[in-house]
């Protein structure tokens, strides 16, 4: 039984804001008080640029009078060098679990220290599920769309897909990453997409997918946002193919207005929604889960301007904006947005906006922000946010229960330097005393064996399709066993994969060429 909550309250922590009737954005998470009532955030300041962007943030916001106090912690290039290959030290993860809100400066992951990326483990330790990251137009931050008023939201699932970075060389010459895509991971991030469309009073969803070739992974978020949008009535729900998205993003922006989205196609989306509106260094984003909220530039270290007091700190800064809105600090948060618009307005600028000649420096932008703290932006509307109600939902790991389910055949995936011929006729021949019988060779996706006279340039690496000569059968694991060991005393193999049917549905897809 599926259950579904909205998180209005908070958790037990020793000193918790304790209502949420505050009126904006984000109010799912628990805040930690300090014995002066100011609300505890744990800051990473990063590698790279991250220290200048993270610093000028947390100046303008303490200019700004934000009842906010830091709790410093390391993480990133440093840490790995130490030794510690997650990137991400006790002492960090500690003070995240007690604070529950992050600003994080970018994290680099120094070639030949730490497999994985410290940011990544961030996001899957604190299960933030789903990524939000808005883009709008700015004051002179002039870019070929200027005028147009672009004012859009990525949500990109931020936990699951390519990213969970599960990787495997199948032979010497052939990896293979694994795409995993759950239904309750996509029913997650849809409806954050609804609710943040919701919370901000925008009109439409779209969701972005390559359902059309990936019908399973990438077809089980279209097909869970198609369920799901007719729970949102007011908000217009459209499905759009991915690469197409990426077109009409470039061509006509703003007919967007909230794009939901898998794990890779958001990163690169977003990069690009970021460029529509002068780029990276204008690009914030919320990491938003079930009980931790991590507040970050979408943009990376950039190391090559490290230290050089160039680069542009408003994406950190944002991201700072949206963290106030958080935890309550309303007016503070709108202080700031209205003197960073009145700063660009102004004409005050960084490099990557207006060139070289008349930049300011990172500082000197950032003073300038402190300076008009208190002016209003005339003409630049500021949106007014709404709570968004971040869904909770108790879906037990295995909710989705088929009636009936077979294995109706089985995959061996093997290396061979054979041809696909020489392979269909051993095969077949190693197979012909079992119940089962080879259907195809595949090769990269493609049906090469029994062959079809198409131009397939082959690597080492095989699919070799084996059904059930019943068609109504089950095909017990002691017969698969059989099937491998007949193959592997002939073929290097590497893995299998059953051929299921679930409620008369195929749990598999197709070769290119399968009948
Ligand atoms: P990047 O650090 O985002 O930099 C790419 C380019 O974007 C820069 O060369 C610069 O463009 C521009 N840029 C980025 N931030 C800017 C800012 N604040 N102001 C002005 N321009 C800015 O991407 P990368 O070089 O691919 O990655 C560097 C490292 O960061 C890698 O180790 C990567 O893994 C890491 N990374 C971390 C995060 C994170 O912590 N969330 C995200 C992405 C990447 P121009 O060269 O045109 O001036």
């Amino acid at each position: 039984m599926l259950a579904l909550l909205f998180h209005h309250s908070f958790l037990q922590l020793t000193q918790t804001i304790a209502d949420c009737r505050i009126a904006g954005i984000f109010v799912s998470t628990p805040v930690t008080l300090t014995p002066s009532g100011q609300k505890l955030v744990t800051v990473i300041l990063g590698d790279g640029i991250g220290p200048e962007v993270v610093k000028a943030t947390q100046r303008i916001i303490e200019a700004s009078g934000a009842a906010v106090a830091w709790e410093e912690q390391e993480a990133g290039a440093a840490v790995f060098k130490r030794g510690l290959p997650s990137g991400v030290p006790e002492e960090t993860i500690a003070s995240i679990m007690k604070t529950r809100i992050v600003l994080k400066g970018p994290l680099e992951t120094p070639v030949g220290f730490g497999e994985k990326s410290a940011n990544v483990t961030l996001r899957k330790l604190f299960e933030t599920y789903g990524n939000i990251r808005p883009v709008r137009e700015l004051p002179n931050v002039k870019t070929p769309y200027s005028g147009r008023g672009i004012d859009l939201v990525v949500v990109r699932e931020n936990v699951e897909d390519l990213y969970a970075g599960i990787e495997y060389m199948q032979t010497p010459g052939v990896a293979e990453c694994l795409k995993l895509i759950s239904r309750k991971g996509c029913e997650k991030i849809v409806r954050l997409a609804f609710e943040v469309a919701r919370a901000e009073g925008r009109k439409k969803v779209h969701c972005a997918t390559k359902a059309n070739i990936m019908k399973l992974t990438e077809g089980t978020m279209k097909r869970v946002f198609e369920q799901i949008a007719p729970e949102y009535p007011d908000i217009e729900a459209h499905h759009i193919i991915v690469d197409n998205c990426a077109h009409q993003l470039v061509k006509n922006p703003t007919q967007f207005d909230v794009i939901v989205t898998t794990n890779m196609n958001g990163d690169i989306l977003s990069d690009l929604t970021s460029g529509l509106i002068g780029g990276l260094g204008f690009a914030p984003s919320a990491n938003l889960g079930s009980g931790v909220a991590i507040f970050e530039a979408v943009h990376g270290s950039a190391p090559k301007y490290a230290g050089k007091n160039t680069i542009n700190p408003t994406a950190m800064l944002m991201a700072g904006i949206m963290m106030l809105r958080h935890v309550g600090e309303f007016d503070a948060a709108s202080l700031i947005e209205n003197a960073m618009l009145v700063t660009l307005a102004s004409g005050v600028a960084t490099r990557d906006v207006v060139g070289d000649e008349g930049a300011a420096s990172t500082s000197a932008y950032t003073d300038a922000i402190i300076s008009n703290l208190g002016k209003r932006a005339e003409g630049w509307k500021t949106r007014d946010y709404k709570p968004i109600n971040i869904p909770q939902l108790d879906i037990p790991v295995d909710s989705v229960r088929p009636e009936s389910r077979r294995v109706i055949g089985v995959d061996i995936f093997v290396e061979s330097a054979q041809t696909a011929e020489e392979m269909g006729a051993t095969m077949t021949k190693l197979v012909s005393e079992t119940p089962v019988y080879l259907k195809l060779i595949s090769n990269r996706g493609t049906r090469v064996y029994p062959p079809t006279g198409a131009l397939t340039d082959n690597a080492d690496h095989w699919r070799c399709r084996f059904m059930l000569s019943d068609s109504e059968g089950d095909l017990p694991d002691e017969l698969l066993y059989d099937i491998l060991q007949r193959v592997g005393v002939q073929y290097r193999w590497m893995h299998i994969e059953k051929l299921q049917v679930f409620d008369g549905a195929l749990g598999y897809t197709k070769d290119q060429g399968e009948d």
